[in-house]
């Protein structure tokens, strides 16, 4: 890829979440790069309660006053058709989706309320396949698609009292990533990013100097990248914050390999346990295909 000045002229671009934090910063961006900007906030708090107009119609007005195009959308992204019809209403197309709308209902597992998980699963995954489903039809039309979900650090690798919004953001990992798979013949480019940066999210949880190190703008060029015309990327995760990006992939151990008899018992586990869990010749698979390969072998062991 070229490191010129990345434009976007004549595309529609849909950012969900789009009224604040990291969602504004992308919309800003894209509206400064000759895109057709869709601006969907709900208007919530970050808890995900109450409603209303005042954030998109903000970054609408924001990005209008500097020459670019933008409308507002204030559907909540469980009604992704809506949101994906103000794109085609106002401009007749839709070539990227950024599913970024995001709440919080941080909640040891202990204490946790079953509207507490219902709500993370309906904003990040319902939100997220409710949207994407709606562009979908568009994108294979055009065989042109530019799709980014945003997982987390908590999906990732667990987070204390965040066992609904680690489940969630996990889940559009498996989300994209097969989505990438189902979308890569018709060029629709999936990829998720877990991204770190200040917002309304994390100033309650961060101090004022670390938030200073990790502005929305640190995040926005690595979505501006893999969104682009010019990206080949697909089915990957990377994440994004404070300067430093990187992507993440699956690690799998060699592992041991047993006869598939009476002979693979627990007890043989357990002996061949260091091997089990031994990253010294480890490999990256990238579908379920290389545990297939795996299968195989184990079956034809002597
Ligand atoms: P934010 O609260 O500033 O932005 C999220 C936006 O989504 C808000 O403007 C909110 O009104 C909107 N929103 C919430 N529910 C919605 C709904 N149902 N429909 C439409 N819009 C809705 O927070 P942020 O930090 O900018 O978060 C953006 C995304 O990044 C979220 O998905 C979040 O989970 C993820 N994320 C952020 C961080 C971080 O460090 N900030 C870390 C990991 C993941």
């Amino acid at each position: 890829m070229a490191p010129q000045e990345l434009r976007y002229d004549g595309q529609t671009v849909v950012v969900t979440g789009a009224g604040g934090g990291l969602g504004r910063e992308y919309a800003v961006f894209f509206g400064s790069r000759g895109a057709n900007v869709v601006v969907n906030d709900l208007g919530g708090s970050f808890k995900g309660e109450g409603k209303g107009s005042r954030a998109a119609d903000v970054v609408v007005n924001e990005i209008r006053s500097a020459g670019g195009k933008a409308v507002a959308n204030y559907d909540s992204v469980e009604n992704g058709d809506a949101i994906i019809k103000t794109a085609i209403d106002n401009f007749g197309r839709i070539d990227v989706l950024i599913n970024n709308a995001g709440i919080l209902r941080d909640v040891s597992f202990k204490n946790m309320k079953q509207s507490d998980w219902d709500l993370i699963m309906a904003v990040h995954v319902k939100g997220a396949y409710k949207c994407a489903r709606a562009a979908w039809p568009y994108f294979r039309k055009q065989k042109y698609g530019r799709l980014i979900s945003t997982a987390s650090a908590a999906g990732l690798f667990g987070s204390f009292g965040q066992c609904n919004y680690g489940a969630a953001k996990l889940a559009l990992v498996g989300f994209t990533e097969t989505l990438a798979k189902e979308g890569l013949k018709y060029n629709i480019l999936c990829n998720t990013i877990a991204p770190i940066a200040a917002s309304r999210m994390t100033e309650t949880v961060m101090p004022p100097d670390v938030l200073n190190s990790l502005k929305p703008e640190w995040v926005m060029p690595l979505v501006a990248v893999l969104t682009h015309q010019s990206c080949t990327e697909t089915g990957s995760i990377y994440e994004a914050g404070g300067g430093h990006i990187a992507k993440i992939r699956w690690e799998r151990a060699k592992g041991a390999l047993l006869k598939t008899d009476d002979s693979l018992t627990p007890g043989a586990i357990a002996q061949k346990w260091k091997e089990v869990n031994n990253f010294a010749e480890a490999e990256h698979p990238q579908g379920p295909g290389n545990a297939m390969e795996l299968l195989e072998t184990a079956q034809q062991l002597p």
